[in-house]
């Protein structure tokens, strides 16, 4: 489906804060699409990591942050070190999650989740949760 582009969607600022919280140059990306295929998360995922950087290069702020990509990354890194223009794709998808999270914005609200889960969830896996899906 092609992405749809009005002057309003476009955010710069959110291009360059993209980029300074990932410390990558995100137009390196030429669209191979080679980080999606050495995604063990992409069939989880809603879009695959590859438009994920496209959206970003375009400055498309809102439709990016409709998307569960950056929030379904399990940060294992495989897209990274297959990337063939040495992208850190795991930071790029890291410095979308923290926008939004340093906004006060929780993906999961720890005080919702229900007892029965609590109980039965390793405790390492709570941890990691908060830490990377809470503000
Ligand atoms: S592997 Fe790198 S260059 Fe290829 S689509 Fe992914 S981020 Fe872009
Ligand atoms: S770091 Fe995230 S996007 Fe990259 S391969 Fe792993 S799960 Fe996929």
């Amino acid at each position: 489906m092609p992405i749809e582009i009005s002057d309003k969607s476009i955010k710069r600022e959110f291009i360059e804060r993209v980029m300074q919280l990932s410390g990558q140059d995100i137009y390196q990306c030429f669209q191979c699409g080679t980080c999606g295929g050495a995604c063990p998360m992409s069939g989880q995922m809603d879009t695959v990591p590859r438009r994920i950087m496209r959206m970003a290069q375009l400055g498309l702020e809102e439709m990016v942050k409709d998307c569960k990509t950056f929030w379904t990354c399990a940060s294992c890194h495989s897209c990274t070190v297959s990337c063939p223009r040495g992208i850190d794709v795991a930071r790029v998808m890291e410095a979308i999650r923290l926008l939004t999270l340093r906004k006060n914005v929780n993906m999961v609200e720890p005080s919702k989740l229900p007892a029965e889960t609590v109980k039965e969830l390793p405790q390492i896996a709570l941890v990691s949760c908060f830490r990377k899906l809470t503000s």
